[in-house]
């Protein structure tokens, strides 16, 4: 019946929301790792080796220590920067890997290392801004600059970095160079000659630089890896992002860090204060506990992965049309396919049900390449290999 009155124009679902979002690419990392959950959960088999997850247990001991802090009432807000301990143990860990010396001061604890280049980005970069990429990247940094306003700039760094390429990237409005090594998607090293070049364009342009350095512990050849920071003249523009998930297998702790120059900390400081408030204190005494883990079960870890590595990359060199070397560093390998990465990613997928991400998914001078992650099963990892190897018709 009608009631007799003009109907109103009938409203859009919802009200509008802003074009940052709307027009920002979501995480072909996130959303390949929901579709696998998503298709294990309707009952379908997938030999999933798309995840940055690395298959490890918490250490019981970083368990016990956040259950004893919860039960101790570590469950109310804490200090916005982190545990004063914790940021104390995060100093020292740097002074002893990289030798580069932090004052606890100088640490901000953030949930996970997204977060601390997301903080980063949002304290350095203003609309209309570039950062420059070395390219392929992480797929969470061009989005994070993007929420900041600023403009991602891809230089193609696949097997290096090139100097004269990376200068002509830089433009006025550039503000920061984000490097990442041990690099994922390349499992890729940055020598301490690439790091030194692009160290003195930052100096030269007065450039921030971000560097991420979450797979750090797991470079195979510890002595060769170049922090950033540890460079002369490096530390005063270098925001240093790091994470325990990939280190002690925490991923769903969401620990992590910045450490960055004093004079940034209260700036960057602010971000906190206004979003989350600070990290769950009893997971910072879980993160306590890890950093207190003797070097031996960060070595074990590497090892498992070592292995796995080796064994894979023999397997995949083996496959016609397939280059796979060994990367330094990671749970990651990123072979050369010499063809259509994302058609040969789907074919993967639908016809031996192996996940893998395409190349292209981490920039374009990913493409024609396949990231495989071995952060999975021993079983998954040779049943898919056996398959692959059916599948190309080898022997094994
Ligand atoms: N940086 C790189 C290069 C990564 O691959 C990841 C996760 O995949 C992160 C940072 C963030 O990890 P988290 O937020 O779990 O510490």
């Amino acid at each position: 019946m009608s009631s007799g009155r003009e109907s109103a124009p009938p409203p859009s679902a919802i009200p509008p929301l802003a074009a940052r979002v709307l027009a920002l690419e979501g995480s072909s990392t996130v959303e390949s790792s929901e579709r696998i959950r998503a298709a294990q959960a309707a009952g379908r088999e997938v030999l999933a080796l798309a995840s940055g997850d690395p298959n490890l247990e918490t250490h019981p001991a970083i368990i016990a220590a956040a259950h004893e802090a919860m039960l101790r009432g570590a469950t109310h807000y804490g200090p916005v920067a982190g545990l004063p301990s914790l940021r104390q143990a995060i100093a020292r860990r740097i002074g002893e890997r990289a030798g580069t010396a932090y004052q606890a001061s100088e640490i901000l604890v953030t949930p996970g290392g997204k977060f601390a280049a997301y903080a980063a980005i949002m304290a350095t970069v203003a609309a209309g801004d570039e950062v420059v990429i070395l390219d392929p990247a992480w797929v969470s940094y061009g989005p994070c600059v993007k929420l900041a306003g600023g403009r991602p700039v891809a230089v193609a760094a696949l097997d290096g970095v090139d100097p004269v390429l990376l200068a002509e990237a830089i433009t006025p409005r550039t503000r920061m160079i984000i490097v990442n090594s041990p690099n994922n998607p390349t499992g890729r090293v940055l020598g301490g000659d690439e790091l030194a070049a692009i160290l003195a364009l930052a100096v030269e342009r007065d450039l921030w630089l971000l560097f991420d350095q979450v797979y750090s512990e797991l470079s195979f050849a510890k002595d060769a890896f170049t922090y950033l920071h540890a460079l002369p003249g490096a530390k005063a523009r270098t925001f240093v992002v790091d994470s325990l998930s990939k280190t002690y297998g925490m991923t769903g702790w969401r620990l992590g860090y910045l450490a960055l120059p004093e004079a940034a900390v209260n700036p960057v400081q602010k971000i906190l204060q206004h979003s989350l408030y600070c990290v769950p204190p009893f997971l910072q005494a879980g993160a306590e506990a890890a950093l207190a883990l003797p070097d031996s079960v960060i070595a074990g870890y590497r090892e498992r992965f070592r292995r796995r590595r080796d064994r894979a990359v023999a397997a995949l060199n083996r496959l016609p049309g397939i280059a796979c070397p060994p990367p330094p560093a990671t749970f990651y390998l990123f072979p050369k396919i010499g063809g259509d990465d994302k058609a040969v990613a789907a074919e993967w997928f639908e016809r031996l049900s192996i996940a893998v991400l395409p190349g292209s998914a981490f920039g374009p001078s990913g493409a024609g390449h396949l990231r495989l992650s071995l952060a999975c099963t021993d079983d998954v990892l040779d049943e898919a290999l056996a398959r692959l190897a059916r599948h190309y018709r080898v022997n094994v």
